[in-house]
């Protein structure tokens, strides 16, 4: 077997001799096997660009020990009797590293492992063949091993998943696991996730459910391969900033929240299923709208009054799940969706007299008035938000980032700001859910529209539904 690493050889000799080697890690390839109708011993070969020929160190009898304690980094060090070298390997990808400690301890040992059977090509038709059947017999040489890193017994199974449950079952050192792709902490009443998970290169799924999470890191964000975030049954609602409060009017629901902030970079574009149910929200902001990959959304049991008016945006939403809630109305950019199933049972009744469409705008007013003409800043923010951009307050002034976080939807999908209409209109959820679960006896929930010009009020007045 073999793994491209960067490695830096250092002669243990020079040092007593007062002198100093390279200090120079080089692009490398480290192999493993054995020669072949040479020698039934295994050996490490070590080639770089420069000797493409490789160094060859022998296994059995000649590896006085192995340091594996930043393995999970990508980081060992071999050292060798002779010749006296240290081979620093670092910039390893951890689970290759890992493998490839595993067949070097089994040779060492003097175990067979079939795994290992690679054959590799020192680039002069010597061949290396990873069968390790001669190395035994050599049962003292386990012996010899002055120091293996008692973490090396990491290296037999390789973690791919933890659940803690308890809090004795809390790693002391979690950012050491590089390898989880699955994380679930239940059942800790934990109000601060631990910063070492956002350290986790590989995590898929995170499963939080069951804490006291008031808010999660920013640095969530950066997890690109996070798939699916459980954070069902914590308290993400009660948050309350500390800056927030004096940033915004406390009238205003989408104001910027900090709370929020870990929607961004890489999750956007992996994120696929996300669980806020019970979690006492009383409001989502539209930022939830840039998880674009989203298939699945659950926010049942929380105290909505409304929903995202941009939900309609989110391009591969499939399951969208908003039971028990006190939702009076759904956004009428979810007409653009195709979802497989909506759960909106236990919401408020509606009440039956509701005469739909309502115009939600003074009498006395025409649309056009109330629509006005959008103002130069209105029309280069409407620009930012379809060009997808999400400048912050170190970008432009604060100010516009408020008023960027103030984005509606129109029913046709485009964004808009104050100059905007807001009818109540009569949708069915059949024409864009294919499966619908309401409380009995329900009727379907009048939809919010907000429209971004008169052409929009237009075909709404059309084609109602
Ligand atoms: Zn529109």
């Amino acid at each position: 077997m073999k793994i491209i690493c960067d490695i830096e050889v250092s002669n243990r000799l020079l040092p007593s001799q007062s002198m100093v080697g390279s200090r120079r890690a080089v692009k490398s390839t480290l192999g493993l096997g054995r020669l072949e109708g040479k020698s039934p011993d295994v050996f490490i070969l070590h080639q770089t660009t420069q000797n493409k020929n490789g160094n060859k160190y022998k296994v059995c009898g000649n590896v006085e020990a192995v340091f594996t304690r930043f393995a999970a980094e990508g980081k060992a060090t071999i050292r060798l009797r002779t010749p006296p070298h240290d081979l620093c390997i670092r910039s390893a990808d951890p689970i290759q590293l890992n493998c490839f400690l595993r067949v070097l301890r089994n040779a060492i040992s003097g175990q067979t492992d079939s795994k290992s059977g690679s054959s590799i090509n020192n680039g002069k038709s010597d061949k290396l063949k990873g069968d390790n059947s001669a190395v035994n017999g050599k049962s003292n040489v386990k012996n010899r091993i002055s120091v293996l890193s008692t973490s090396s017994k990491l290296l037999s199974s390789i973690k791919r998943t933890l659940k803690v449950t308890r809090p004795s079952e809390y790693p002391t050192n979690l950012r050491s696991l590089k390898t989880l792709e699955e994380l679930q902490i239940n059942g800790l009443s934990i109000s601060r996730l631990d910063r070492q998970v956002t350290q986790l290169p590989l995590l898929r799924v995170l499963d939080l459910n069951d804490n006291c999470l008031t808010s999660l890191p920013k640095e969530i964000s950066q997890l690109t391969h996070l798939r699916e975030l459980r954070l069902a049954h914590n308290s993400l609602g009660e948050h309350i900033s500390s800056t927030s409060s004096s940033r915004s009017s406390s009238s205003s629901l989408y104001s910027t929240d900090d709370r929020w902030d870990w929607i961004a970079d890489k999750i956007v574009s992996s994120l696929l299923f996300l669980d806020l149910s019970h979690n006492k929200l009383k409001y989502v902001p539209e930022t939830i709208c840039r998880l674009k990959s989203l298939m699945t959304l659950k926010l049942d049991f929380n105290e909505l009054t409304e929903l995202p008016s941009g939900l309609g945006t989110l391009p591969n939403l499939r399951l969208l799940s908003v039971s028990s809630n006190s939702l009076h109305f759904l956004p009428g950019s979810l007409k653009k969706l195709h979802l497989e199933a909506i759960d909106i049972s236990e919401n408020p009744p509606l009440k039956t007299e509701t005469v739909l469409p309502k115009f939600l705008w003074p009498e006395t007013k025409s649309p056009a008035s109330v629509l006005g003409i959008p103002t130069l800043v209105e029309i280069a923010a409407r620009r930012v938000v379809q060009l997808g951009l999400h400048p912050t307050a170190r970008d432009i002034p604060y100010n516009l980032v408020t008023y960027l976080s103030q984005v509606r939807f129109c029913i046709c999908g485009r964004p808009c700001f104050e100059s905007s209409l807001k009818i109540l209109i009569s949708m069915d959820p059949r024409s864009f859910a294919y499966s619908v679960i309401k409380s009995a006896g329900a009727q379907n929930p009048p939809t919010l529209a907000y429209l971004c010009s008169l052409s929009c009020l237009e075909n709404t007045r059309t084609n109602p539904h």
